[in-house]
C-alpha cells in the first residue's frame, strides 16, 4: 500500500462528502409541515403534538408516548415519574451525556455512577447490583452511540431490587435488543429528539411507558395543561393545574410536525444507514487495532441510526501507538477519526464540588448519609474508555465507493502503525 499521507504519499479518501453526512434529510414535505404549523400560529398548541405521540407510541407498540421540548426534560419527568426523590439514588454510566444522571440532582436524589462495558461502551450489567442500596430508585442504562445495552441481566437485577429502569435512548432510536425496540422493555424510554440525533426533529424529547402512573406523574411533573385531562390519580388530581415540578415542558410544534414527517421516513433512512455502517466495519473486519462497536450477528441486535458512530481502538495490537497519533494519520488521509468520547462525568466539578442550590455543601452529597462521590481511579475502564474509542465516518446513503475510501484510510494507517511511532 502506498505512503501515509500524513508522510507526503496521496490520500486514500479522495471523494468529496457532498451529502454523505448530512443531517437531518430535510424535503419539502418537512418544509410544508412546519410552514403549516406557522400560518395556522398553532406553534404552541398541542394538537399536531398529540398526533406525534400517537404515532410514536404505535412505532414503539406502547400505551404512552408524551412529548417534551427536550431530551432532558424527558428524562427529569421520567425520573419524577419513576418517584425519584429527595435523598434517593439513581444508577447510571459516567460515560455518557450529563442529562442521563443529573436532572436527578434537582429532585433532591444523587447519582451513583457505574462502570461501562469496554466492548458495547454500555453500562457493564455485572457493575450495578453492589451499588443498589435501599435508596436506590432507578438504574438509567444508556443505548450508548446506538449501541443496545444487555437488557436482560439489567432487567432481572432491578426487578429483584424493586428498582424502576428508565432507558436513555437518545442515541438509539429504533434500535433492536434481541429483536425488541430498546425504549420498550424498561419501565421508562426517554429521549432526545434534537436536530444532532438519529431521529432528528428540531429540539424536542419523547417519554414512552406502559406505567400509567409513570406517564400521569410526568405529565403532572411538567405539563401543565394537560393535568386536568390526563391526570385522574387520586393523589395527583387535586393538584390539577399547576405543574409540580415548576417547569413547563410542551414540546414546539414546528418540532412535532417535523417530527411526524421525519418518523415516516426513519426506518428506511435508518436501514440504508445500517447497510452502509456494517459494510464500513465488515470491510475492517481482521485490521488490527480497530474493532467495530456493534452487536454481534446475528442476535437480533442493531445500532438503530448509529447516532455519533465509534470504533474501539486497541493500542496493544499496534504496538502501544496513541490514538491521538492513529487519529491524526486518518484524518490525514482525508479520512474521520477523532480520540475519545463524553467525557467521564464522575470526575467533573458539578458532580463532586458545586453547591447548586445552597445545601451548605456540594449538592451530590446534600441529602446523603455517606459520601458517595466517585474521585480518579473509582471507574477504571471508564475512564480509560479516552484512549480506546474514537469516531468514525457516520454516513447517511450507501455508497459502497465512498465509503471503500475510507475503509481504507483506517486499513492503511493501521498497516503503517510501526511508522507513526
Ligand atoms: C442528547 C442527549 C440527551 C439530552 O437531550 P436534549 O434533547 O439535548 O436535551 C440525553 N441523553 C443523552 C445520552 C444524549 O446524548
Amino acid at each position: 500500500m502506498s505512503k501515509l499521507a500524513i508522510h507526503g504519499g496521496p490520500k486514500a479518501v479522495q471523494t468529496p462528502p457532498g451529502d454523505m453526512f448530512k443531517w437531518p434529510i430535510i424535503t419539502e414535505e418537512d418544509e410544508q409541515a412546519a410552514l403549516e404549523v406557522l400560518r395556522a400560529g398553532k406553534m404552541s398548541g398541542t394538537d399536531v403534538t398529540v398526533q406525534f405521540e400517537k404515532e410514536f407510541a404505535q412505532w414503539h407498540g406502547m400505551d404512552y408516548a408524551l412529548a417534551h421540548n427536550t431530551g432532558t426534560a424527558a428524562l427529569h419527568t421520567a425520573m419524577f415519574g419513576c418517584r425519584v426523590g429527595v435523598g434517593d439514588e439513581i444508577i447510571a454510566p459516567s460515560l455518557t451525556y450529563w442529562a442521563s444522571a443529573l436532572p436527578a440532582l434537582s429532585l433532591g436524589a444523587t447519582i451513583v455512577f457505574a462502570e461501562v462495558d469496554p466492548d458495547t461502551m454500555c453500562i457493564d450489567p455485572r457493575d450495578i447490583e453492589h451499588r443498589i442500596t435501599k435508596r436506590t430508585k432507578a438504574i438509567v442504562p444508556v443505548h450508548y452511540c446506538g449501541h443496545p445495552c444487555d437488557m436482560d441481566p439489567i432487567m432481572e437485577v432491578a426487578n429483584r431490587h424493586g428498582v424502576k429502569v428508565i432507558e436513555d435512548v437518545s442515541h438509539a432510536h429504533g434500535a433492536l435488543y434481541k429483536g425488541r425496540l430498546v425504549g420498550t422493555i424498561g419501565h421508562a424510554g426517554a429521549m432526545s429528539c434534537m436536530s444532532g440525533k438519529s431521529l432528528a426533529i428540531g429540539e424536542g424529547g419523547m417519554l414512552v411507558t406502559n406505567d400509567r402512573e409513570i406517564y400521569q406523574r410526568a405529565v403532572a411533573f411538567g405539563h401543565y395543561e394537560r393535568t386536568r385531562r390526563d391526570v385522574e390519580d387520586p393523589e395527583l388530581a387535586p393538584l390539577a393545574g399547576l405543574p409540580l415540578g415548576g417547569v413547563k415542558y410542551r414540546m414546539h410544534q414546528i418540532s412535532s410536525a417535523v417530527g411526524r414527517v421525519q418518523l415516516k421516513y426513519y426506518e428506511g433512512r435508518m436501514a440504508v444507514i445500517q447497510r452502509a455502517m456494517n459494510y464500513f466495519w465488515d470491510l475492517l473486519e481482521g485490521v488490527p487495532g480497530v474493532k467495530a462497536h456493534r452487536p454481534s450477528r446475528p442476535s437480533g441486535s442493531t445500532m438503530g441510526g448509529w447516532y455519533a458512530a465509534h470504533g474501539l481502538y486497541r493500542p496493544e495490537e499496534l504496538g502501544g501507538l496513541s490514538i491521538q497519533k492513529f487519529a491524526e494519520a486518518v484524518r490525514a488521509e482525508g479520512g474521520v477519526c477523532s480520540p475519545g468520547a463524553n467525557l467521564a462525568l464522575h470526575l467533573h466539578p458539578v458532580l463532586n464540588e458545586a453547591d447548586v442550590y445552597g445545601h451548605g455543601r456540594p449538592t451530590r452529597i446534600a441529602h446523603t448519609e455517606g459520601d458517595v462521590r466517585q474521585g480518579p481511579g473509582s471507574l477504571p475502564v471508564t475512564e480509560a474508555m479516552q484512549e480506546r474509542v474514537y469516531s468514525i465516518p457516520w454516513f447517511k446513503h450507501y455508497r459502497p465507493e465512498v465509503i471503500e475510501e475510507h475503509a481504507a484510510a483506517y486499513r492503511k494507517v493501521a498497516e503503517h502503525a510501526e511508522e507513526l511511532k
